[in-house]
């Protein structure tokens, strides 16, 4: 039989097993490819595709499989990137449009294990510890930006000079969805790549304090501690939790203690910073302080962007620019969020067949995504800088060097650097045709004239306000 007449019967099987807006979005668009022996190949339009298959189908693929070519079947997926129609002018820049062959065992093989045995004692020799680390968030697909350098550079350090920096432990904090649990992992991911002998565990802190109090019902506390005294690189994931525990906290701290001394490497993720924490210990917080602090702040546009493009790109989807634009604006507070967006607009797309467009985008934010902040514009910052100053933005826009235009011209530039994500030649250039020497001219006066001068400082304070309280 060939692939094509294979997929044809499966398909049937499918059609009877799932809603028809299912069959049509999901599996219409796959191409048979090959039937090597029990192996068949399809092609399929998107990482995105193989992804939702198999974590939605799979059961059913396997069925259909199975019944069509025997006990033995396997799938193999070909994932090829789509063009789509209204990208015809922008095109993101895939490097090597590979065609990457996804093998359904090594996948699932990805799928997280329990910890076999949590409290093995060790013997003579050095047991293996499966690390518990998830391999999707790794240091290629985390973006770098100002909002998260210090704790990516820190991390990157302590993989490289296990044992032998100061940053110990790393306290990694900041708010929901910023990459505090993929940074984390990360960091253990490249632990494991440059030293493969070292013992790397992750646990998030409920598991951790479920693994305490079973061992106390259990009677194995001492085994537990024992367990954790053997890790080269602990990763503790949400330490807030461990507040109002105390049990838990007087082992932690024990286990910190034996792991600190014996220079093993502590890395903590928490969304609050150490001294902000509430009903911890005060030596436990204070040990908290020993090595670094550092915190994962928003991302900036450029930074939001840029992961954007990264998701798409690993998603195999193709956004124009300015949609890409549109929800790196719009979607700030923080990165799931913006993952929600475009899985939501990908989805609906889709299904729906609907083009990713702007259109979408909109939908999409409006339902997703508490807008609490307006949009801050160059246009709207001079408006309301002429009218504080009586003038007309003409005034603004003019080549005057009359003192009292070129001051509200520099707050102007000072204001839209501040409350825009405008680039610096976009500043000047909606600002009076000026170009970028000249805003950085303006932005360095500001700054000086607030220092020395209080009714200066005044005045840009009220603009400031006037523009927050919009
Ligand atoms: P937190 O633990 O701080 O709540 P996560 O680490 O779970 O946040 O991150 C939320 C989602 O955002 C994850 O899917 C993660 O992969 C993604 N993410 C976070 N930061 C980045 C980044 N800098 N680059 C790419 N993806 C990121
Ligand atoms: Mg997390």
């Amino acid at each position: 039989m060939s692939a094509n007449q294979v997929w044809k019967n499966c398909l049937k099987f499918i059609r009877e097993n799932v809603p028809a807006d299912v069959y049509d979005a999901w599996f219409k668009p796959i191409k048979p490819v090959s039937l090597e022996g029990q192996v068949l190949t399809i092609e399929v339009p998107s990482n995105l595709y193989y992804e939702w298959l198999e974590t939605h189908f799979l059961d059913l693929l396997r069925a259909a499989l199975v019944k069509n070519i025997g006990p033995q079947a396997r799938l193999k997926y070909l994932v090829r990137m789509t063009n789509k129609p209204q990208s015809d002018h922008t095109h993101l820049a895939y490097p090597g449009r590979t065609t990457p062959q996804v093998d359904t065992r090594n996948y699932r093989s990805h799928t997280r294990k329990e910890i076999k045995s949590p409290f093995v004692v060790p013997g003579v020799e050095k047991i293996r510890i499966d690390s518990q680390l998830n391999p999707n968030y790794t240091f290629d697909n985390f973006i770098e930006g100002p909002n998260n350098r210090l704790a990516v550079s820190a991390g990157k350090s302590i993989a490289k000079f296990l044992g032998n920096t100061s940053f110990n432990p790393l306290f990694i904090y900041g708010g929901v969805g910023l990459g505090k649990t993929h940074l984390a992992n990360a960091i253990g991911l490249e632990v494991k790549r440059l030293h493969p002998d070292k013992n790397v565990l992750y646990v998030s802190t409920e598991k951790f304090t479920q693994q305490y109090t079973s061992a106390v019902v259990n009677n194995t506390r001492d085994d537990f501690i024992h367990f954790y005294q053997m890790i080269d690189v602990l990763i503790v994931d949400d330490v807030q939790f461990l507040a109002g525990k105390t049990g838990v906290q007087k082992v932690f701290f024990q286990i910190f203690n034996h792991l600190h001394q014996n220079k093993k490497q502590l890395i903590f993720t928490s969304d609050k910073a150490p001294v902000d924490m509430r009903d911890v210990e005060i030596r436990l917080l204070s040990r908290f302080k020993w090595g670094l602090a550092a915190e994962l702040k928003s991302p900036d546009f450029a930074t939001r962007q840029k992961i954007i493009r990264s998701k798409l790109l690993h998603d195999g989807v193709e956004m124009p620019e300015e949609v890409i634009d549109y929800i790196a604006r719009h979607v700030r507070s923080n990165i799931r969020e913006i993952e929600g967006v475009l899985t939501s607009m990908i989805a609906q797309s889709a299904f729906n067949h609907k083009p990713l467009n702007l259109e979408l985008a909109r939908e999409v934010i409006g339902n997703f995504v508490q807008q609490r902040k307006p949009v801050y514009t160059c246009d709207m910052i001079q408006k309301i800088v002429a009218e504080y100053f009586n003038l007309r933005v003409e005034d603004l826009q003019s080549k005057s060097r009359r003192r009292e235009i070129v001051q509200a011209r520099q707050i102007s530039m000072y204001l839209s650097k501040k409350f825009t994500d405008s680039s610096l030649d976009q500043i000047g250039s909606r600002i009076g045709k000026r170009n970028h020497a000249t805003v950085i001219y303006a932005l360095k006066t500001v700054k000086n004239l607030m220092d020395v001068d209080k009714r200066f400082r005044q005045v840009v304070q009220e603009l400031e306000n006037t523009l927050t309280g919009m």
